[in-house]
């Protein structure tokens, strides 16, 4: 059966008392126990289990094939709980683009001594990530491989086969961060991740009305025994409210990316030589330098996000940005309306992201209504 088939499901054993197609919430804290001192409904208390969480985590670990799936009140409380899980001593190879606050966070980590190193690596280049690997901070030092393909918001696309050989050669563990790309689109197991990572306030929500992370592992062990843990002692779980949200949300999922992806690779075809624009970044266009490891890992489109560099630098770039009526000047990407971000801005001295980018999250409106918008923008005489 198709995941798209399987998310459309009732879930009624969620519902036994009355059978309902979709799972009621439960927002108990604690439940009765037992006089021989068990939990006969399976529950004790909800910063260990939730009933509303685990349908939603299960979904999500049918979603990416993986093992077993755990829901975090955010995307970097799911990325505190795995960071903090691993050896003591631990040095990362993270990518140079990747999604800022998670770059500066790993920095200020290896700043407080919680991170042994860091090592950001042109993600694109296989080469480059085993290089690091070879010259980690000490030799046989524990190693964390962090992907994010296609990266935020440059679209980098990083090999996920390549490198998880590498880093599996290196001993690494092996993280993705799938939130551009959703289990719609790329399923990083299937190429040998060992972890999936999610902002699942993202696409995997949808609406923008959730603030939720999520990891996967592809076979629960030691490390994930850890991060269970882990998310149990700092309570950084997510509430019934807002998991009964992610569950309705993630059974659209491939209604909406389908639609914002097609969107996405309508406009990045239609603007790719457009005379106002240094460069169109996006996975799908043909002539995108690393267009042929898409294609083999992504499948059915290639996401939602694309960016634009303008000619005329950042002057040009918040031009444009200033005359977009469609778009809101929003942070954030993955929901049903379409977001604009001028991103140097936004992060700063320090950024490798060029001052001339627009990040564009393409959301679920008419391709020909974005496509028009975007036009005027960029050619306001015409
Ligand atoms: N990873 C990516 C690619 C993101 O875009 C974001 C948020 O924008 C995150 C991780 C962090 O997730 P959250 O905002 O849910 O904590």
């Amino acid at each position: 059966m198709d995941p798209s088939t399987r998310v459309v499901r009732p879930i009624s054993e969620a519902d036994p008392t009355f059978g309902g197609l979709v799972p009621p919430i439960y927002p108990s804290t604690t439940y009765r126990r037992a006089t021989d001192g068990s939990y006969p409904g399976g529950h004790s208390y909800s910063r260990d289990q939730n009933p509303t969480t685990e349908p939603a985590e299960q979904m999500l670990a049918t979603l990416e094939e993986g093992a077993e799936a755990l829901l975090f009140s955010s995307g970097m409380a799911a990325a505190a709980a795995l960071l903090d899980s691993c050896e003591p001593g631990t040095h990362v190879v993270a990518p140079r683009h990747m999604y800022w606050t998670m770059r500066r966070w790993f920095e200020s980590e290896v700043a407080r001594g919680r991170l042994a190193g860091l090592t950001l690596v042109d993600a694109t280049d296989p080469e480059a990530w085993r290089t690091a690997f070879d010259n980690r901070v000490a030799p046989g030092a524990p190693l964390l491989a962090w992907i994010e393909t296609p990266a935020n918001p440059t679209g980098d696309i990083t090999d996920l086969l390549a490198v998880s050989e590498l880093a599996h050669e290196a001993g690494a563990v092996v993280v993705a961060d799938n939130t551009v790309a959703t289990p719609a689109h790329t399923r990083p197991i299937e190429f040998g991740v060992d972890v999936v990572f999610h902002s699942a306030t993202k696409q995997l929500n949808g609406h923008g009305d959730v603030l939720a992370g999520a990891l996967v592992c592809a076979a629960p062990d030691a490390l994930w025994d850890r991060v269970r843990h882990e998310r149990g002692y700092r309570g950084a779980v997510l509430g019934p409210f807002e998991a009964w949200l992610l569950l309705r949300g993630m059974r659209t999922l491939f209604l909406r990316v389908r639609q914002s992806s097609a969107s996405a690779a309508l406009i990045a075809d239609a603007l790719a030589n457009h005379q106002g624009l240094r460069s169109v970044l996006y996975p799908g266009l043909s002539h995108h330098p690393h267009h042929d490891v898409a294609a083999r890992q992504m499948h059915d489109g290639f996401g939602m996000l694309l960016s634009i560099r303008l000619r005329g630098g950042a002057e040009a770039a918040r031009r444009v940005l200033g005359r977009l009526e469609l778009f809101t000047d929003a942070t954030s990407l993955g929901s049903v309306e379409s977001l604009v971000e001028h991103r140097s801005m936004v992060e700063g001295a320090g950024t490798p992201v060029p001052d001339d980018l627009l990040r564009l999250s393409i959301g679920i409106e008419h391709a020909a209504d974005l496509l028009s918008d975007l036009r005027q923008a960029l050619d306001p005489e015409r």
